[in-house]
């Protein structure tokens, strides 16, 4: 893929799309109710509605909108709750601070407040090894 931008260094990634798509089964087969699955917290939406990242896939619960993604990293000096993201630029500008960053990203639907974790990575100027 061409055009990709580049976050510096990024640490493991983690995907959860396995573990996304066996809940979307269980709704589906009427396992879990929409208020099992759409359940996010209001902070959660109104990050979605103000700064989050547009994506072309289709939710997957009410399917009248498209998800947004939203990022959130936690490390040292930033809140316990961690810090929402805005923009690519400003977790390059944090990785670069810090010494490792734990980014998670978010998938939410701002229509139905369908919402699970997409993937994890860690960021940073230099991974170290405990001793
Ligand atoms: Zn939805």
């Amino acid at each position: 893929m061409r055009g990709a931008p580049s976050a510096g260094p990024v640490g493991s990634q983690v995907d959860y799309r396995l573990a996304r798509n066996a809940i979307i089964s269980e709704y589906h087969k009427g396992r879990l109710s929409r208020l099992d699955v759409c359940d996010a917290h209001p902070e959660l939406l109104r990050a979605a509605t103000n700064v989050g990242q547009e994506t072309r896939e289709d939710c997957p619960i009410c399917e009248q909108t498209t998800v947004v993604l939203v990022s959130y990293v936690f490390g040292s000096r930033l809140p316990p709750s961690g810090k929402c993201v805005t923009s690519q630029h400003e977790l390059v500008k944090l990785a670069r601070g810090a010494r490792e960053l734990a980014c998670y990203v978010v998938e939410v639907c701002p229509n139905c407040s369908w919402n699970h974790l997409a993937r994890t990575f860690t960021v940073g100027s230099r991974r170290t090894v405990s001793t």
